[in-house]
C-alpha cells in the first residue's frame, strides 16, 4: 500500500471504531461558560480548576510583562533566553513547592521527557504505573531504559518488581493525581519503597497543584511529604491558568536537568509573560482563599449529590470525576445528550483510557457555582437513566 493509502486506511479504521477525535472550536475564553458553534454551554471539560485561565489579575500580569520584556524570550535558556522573570518564577515555585530549587520547562510534556531522559539511561529500570500520562511513557522510551509497568497504584506489585531489579539505577514514575480517574497515587508508600530500593520518585502533579493540599500547594502538601528523592513536576496549564511547567527537587537534581535535560536545553525559553503569569497565579493561590475553597466546595457538592441520586462516581478527592460507561458509543451518546441540554462534558475513549472504560469525564472549577453543579447532576440523572 502507498504511504498515503496507509494513512487513509488508518483514518477509516478510526472512524469505523468510533475513535475519530474532533476538535471543538471555542468562540470565547476558557471558563465555566463557553460558546461553541454559536451555542452557550456550561463547561465541565477544562482543566481550569481555579478559573484562572481568563482571570483579569493574570491578564494584567501578562500585559505588564509584555510591556516590560516583550513577547519572546529569543533564545534557549542556556544561550541567552533565561530572563529575570524566568529566574524569579523558578525561585517562587521552589518556595511554593517547599523544595530547594526549581526549573521552568516549556510544558509538562517537555518536562517529563526531559526528566526521565536525563535521569535514566540504558542501565536504568523505570517503574511506571499502568495509568500514567502519555508523556511519562514517552519519557521512559526516550531514556532507552528498561520499563516495567505495574498495576495501577499496586504498591505490592511495585515492591516485588523493585526487589527483582538488577538495574544500575531505578526510577519510579507516577501521576500524583491520575488524569482520567482523578484518584491519588499512594505517595507515602511509594516514597518508602524508593527509600528502600534507592530509587528516584518522579511525581507528575499536573492535576494536583492548585487543588490538593490544605492551601492548594499540591499533592506533596496533601500528604505532608518532603524528600530528597522526589522529583516533583507541576504544570502551569491547568489550575494555575497559564502555560509551562516547573520541576522542583534537590539542588543537584535541578542542576543536572539544567546540564542534561534536552527538552530544556534545545528549546526556546517560554515567553517571559508565561513566567509572570505563573508568579502571579502562585501569589493568588496564596492570597485569594476563595479559589482553592471554591473548587473544594464544588467537589464536595458533586460527590454528595451524586451519592443521593445514585449516580456512580469513582472515588476521587480531586477535581476530576469520571463516570465510566464502557463502550466508546455509550460515552459519545451520553456526551451528545448532555450537549443537547447545554452541557459540555467530554467523552473520553481509548487510547486515552483502557478499552472498555470509555467514560464521561467531569472536571470542576472554582468558576462553577453550586447551581451549576445542580444543573449538571439533574441532566446526568436524565441522560444516564436510559
Ligand atoms: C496535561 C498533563 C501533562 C502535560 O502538561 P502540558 O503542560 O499540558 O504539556 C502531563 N502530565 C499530566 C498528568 C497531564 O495531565
Amino acid at each position: 500500500m502507498s504511504a498515503a493509502g496507509r494513512l487513509a486506511a488508518g483514518l477509516a479504521a478510526l472512524e469505523r471504531d468510533g475513535l475519530t477525535r474532533v476538535r471543538r472550536t471555542l468562540e470565547t475564553a476558557q471558563g465555566a461558560r463557553v460558546r461553541v458553534a454559536g451555542a452557550q454551554l456550561l463547561n465541565f471539560s477544562s482543566n481550569d480548576y481555579l478559573g484562572l485561565a481568563a482571570d483579569p489579575r493574570l491578564r494584567e500580569a501578562a500585559h505588564r510583562a509584555i510591556d516590560e520584556m516583550g513577547v519572546g524570550a529569543g533564545a534557549s535558556p542556556l544561550v541567552s533566553g533565561h530572563l529575570r522573570l524566568h529566574e524569579e518564577a523558578e525561585r517562587r515555585f521552589a518556595r511554593f513547592a517547599g523544595l530547594p530549587r526549581a526549573i521552568l520547562f516549556g510544558s509538562g510534556y517537555a518536562a517529563n521527557l526531559g526528566i526521565l531522559a536525563a535521569l535514566g539511561d540504558s542501565d536504568t529500570e523505570i517503574f511506571s504505573d499502568e495509568l500514567n500520562h502519555a508523556c511519562l511513557i514517552d519519557g521512559a522510551r526516550l531514556a532507552r531504559a528498561q520499563v516495567t509497568r505495574y498495576r495501577h497504584n499496586d504498591v505490592r506489585a511495585l515492591e516485588s518488581a523493585l526487589a527483582r531489579s538488577s538495574a544500575g539505577s531505578r526510577i519510579v514514575a507516577t501521576d500524583a493525581v491520575f488524569s482520567m480517574d482523578g484518584d491519588l497515587a499512594p505517595v507515602p508508600e511509594l516514597l518508602a519503597l524508593c527509600d528502600r530500593y534507592d530509587a528516584w520518585l518522579v511525581l507528575d502533579d499536573a492535576h494536583g497543584v492548585g487543588v490538593m493540599g490544605g492551601t492548594g500547594h499540591g499533592t506533596l502538601e496533601h500528604f505532608g511529604l518532603r524528600s530528597p528523592r522526589i522529583v516533583y513536576m507541576a504544570t502551569l496549564g491547568k489550575a494555575l491558568g497559564g502555560y509551562g511547567a516547573f520541576v522542583a527537587g534537590e539542588a543537584d537534581v535541578i542542576e543536572w536537568l539544567v546540564q542534561r535535560a534536552r527538552t530544556y536545553i534545545y528549546s526556546t525559553a517560554l515567553p517571559p509573560m508565561a513566567a509572570a503569569v505563573a508568579i502571579r497565579a502562585m501569589d493568588l493561590v496564596d492570597s485569594d482563599f476563595t479559589l482553592v475553597a471554591g473548587v473544594r466546595d464544588r467537589i464536595e457538592e458533586l460527590k454528595s449529590r451524586c451519592a443521593k441520586r445514585g449516580i456512580p462516581l469513582l472515588p476521587s478527592p480531586s477535581a476530576i470525576h469520571p463516570i465510566v460507561l464502557g463502550t466508546p458509543a455509550r460515552a459519545m451518546e451520553a456526551s451528545r445528550a448532555l450537549a443537547a441540554r447545554g452541557l459540555l462534558v467530554p467523552a473520553i475513549r481509548p487510547p486515552s483510557v483502557p478499552p472498555g472504560t470509555s467514560r464521561l469525564r467531569i472536571s470542576l472549577s472554582a468558576a462553577h457555582t453550586a447551581g451549576d453543579v445542580e444543573t449538571l447532576i439533574d441532566s446526568l440523572a436524565e441522560c444516564l437513566r436510559t
